[in-house]
């Protein structure tokens, strides 16, 4: 017998108690703006998102866009200023991110679905009523950022149910009818508990919660709500990881019963996440 081939039906049946419990099972994916830079590592996490397609589950793209927004404000002459991990948005600034985010990384990550062989469908919080904002209560004014209200998860069920992957830019509306910008730990947050996830992943450029942000070496690889409330209090979670927390306390509080924050430069990190007991990245339970 080829030894290869055995070792090939070896993983499929290891991979067996995971196909029986996730079998139907949305999982909400955060793709951070930092760990989708590498073209190569893209194209495997998304080969990745539409495998969990086709063995039964239903994955749901978030994705963010930070480094490339902040780029294009740069190139037209604006600095970026953030505050607690969220972009400080005027008027001019929300037209970029809406840009960047749905002319340019939405449209790209559909194009990147449809090359793994899967169906995306591109959309914002806008397409479905789907994210309704308010403005964000802040001690500083952050112009056009988004706080989620409501959330009606209605337009994505019905797109998951038909077989396709939906890739979400995390833009909202208000009442007031203007578009907003929203974080998208946030919005996958938010949106995770909306549809009673399985499971809320988020990919980012670092290995997890760090204890200490300045050295890899300090992973946390499993906290609960608790810890992750004190994390932020402490200062010990800072900047971006504030609104990664945040959505994972969001989708907890909502019933969903496992967060994961995972290295997303790691190849096939969704995968070692999902078909492994391992655990790769921090784990947050209620
Ligand atoms: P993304 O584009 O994936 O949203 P962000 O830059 O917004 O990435 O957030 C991730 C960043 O959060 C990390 O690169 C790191 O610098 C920062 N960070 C702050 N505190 C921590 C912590 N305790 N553990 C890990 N990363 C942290
Ligand atoms: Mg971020």
């Amino acid at each position: 017998m080829n030894e290869d081939l055995r070792q090939r039906a070896n993983t499929l049946i290891e991979a067996l108690p995971y196909l029986r419990e996730y079998w139907g099972a949305t999982m909400v994916i955060k793709y951070g703006g930092a760990a989708m830079v590498e073209p190569e590592l893209k194209a495997m996490v998304l080969q990745d998102v539409v495998l969990l397609r086709y063995v039964g589950m239903y994955p749901v793209l978030v994705h963010g866009g930070g480094p490339e927004i902040s780029e294009m404000m740069r190139r037209l002459g604006k600095e970026p200023v953030f505050v607690r991990g969220l972009r400080v948005t005027d008027a001019q600034t929300m037209d970029i991110v809406e840009m960047v985010l749905m002319g340019r990384i939405n449209q790209d990550l559909v194009a990147a679905v449809n090359a793994a062989g899967g169906k995306g469908v591109g959309l914002s919080g806008k397409h479905g009523k789907m994210l309704k904002v308010a403005k964000q209560p802040c001690e500083v004014d952050l112009g056009l950022v988004g706080a989620i209200a409501a959330v009606d998860p209605a337009i994505v069920g019905t797109l998951v149910a038909q077989g396709y992957v939906p890739v979400i830019a995390p833009i909202g509306f208000g009442e007031d009818g203007q578009t907003y910008n929203i974080n998208a730990d946030h919005a996958a947050g938010k949106l995770a508990g909306a549809l009673r996830a399985t499971k809320l992943i988020v990919l980012s450029d670092v290995p997890g919660i760090l204890r200490d942000a300045r050295d890899q070496k300090t992973l946390v690889s499993s906290l609960t709500a608790e810890q992750g409330r004190q994390m932020i209090a402490s200062g010990q979670v800072e900047s971006g990881m504030i609104p990664k927390v945040e959505a994972c306390l969001d989708a907890l509080a909502e019933g969903v019963p496992r967060c994961h924050l995972v290295d997303g430069r790691a190849p096939h990190a969704l995968l070692m996440e999902i078909f492994t007991d391992v655990g790769i990245g921090t784990m947050v339970l209620p």
